[in-house]
């Protein structure tokens, strides 16, 4: 699948970071995991990948350990959904710098309501990537909420891994 070479084996913690969590679709099913997305319909929707693309990118991330399947029924079919592990929460301060590096250098005109960070300990908005700068807590899953623009408007995710998400209603 890979149309790269392998960096697996690179000196670089970066780059071997890079292998596993560095490409754009991988990045984007990484953000819907973490905020809710189980099964292969949803990804499909909220990312907006090909079948084709979507499946690779899916088997990779098991084979990487970022997400475990688990089995589900839907009618008669068993059928897999995807669940993040600890390895794809640990990955939380990625996406939390690429919002607070795009809200610095691509701010976007159309972007009402803008994507914020809350830190559930305190309630405060933050922009920070591991830390809340009001109280100090640690920005990560299971202590953060996403609000999110566009169609995601007026709900608050609960970012959660290896369970269901939790919703809370009517916050910008
Ligand atoms: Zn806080």
């Amino acid at each position: 699948m890979p149309q790269r070479s392998d960096w697996s084996d690179q000196p670089c913690p970066i780059a071997r970071g890079i292998n596993v969590v560095g490409d754009p679709w991988t990045l984007l099913i990484l953000r819907e995991a973490l905020s809710g997305a189980r099964r292969f319909d949803e990804f499909k929707r909220r990312v907006g990948a090909s079948d084709n693309i979507l499946a690779a990118r899916l088997a990779a991330m098991v084979a990487d350990g970022l997400l475990v399947q688990r089995p589900y029924s839907q009618g008669d079919r068993p059928r897999q959904e995807y669940v993040p592990t600890g390895a794809a929460a640990d990955a939380l301060p990625i996406l939390h710098a690429y919002a607070a590096w795009s809200h610095a250098h691509r701010p976007s005109s159309t972007e009402e309501p803008v994507f914020t960070v809350s830190c559930r300990t305190c309630g405060h908005s933050t922009d920070r990537v591991e830390f809340c700068d009001n109280c100090g807590a640690a920005l990560e899953v299971g202590n953060v909420v996403w609000a999110r623009p566009g169609r995601w408007q007026g709900r608050a995710v609960n970012l959660s891994a290896g369970g269901p998400p939790g919703v809370d209603q009517g916050r910008a």
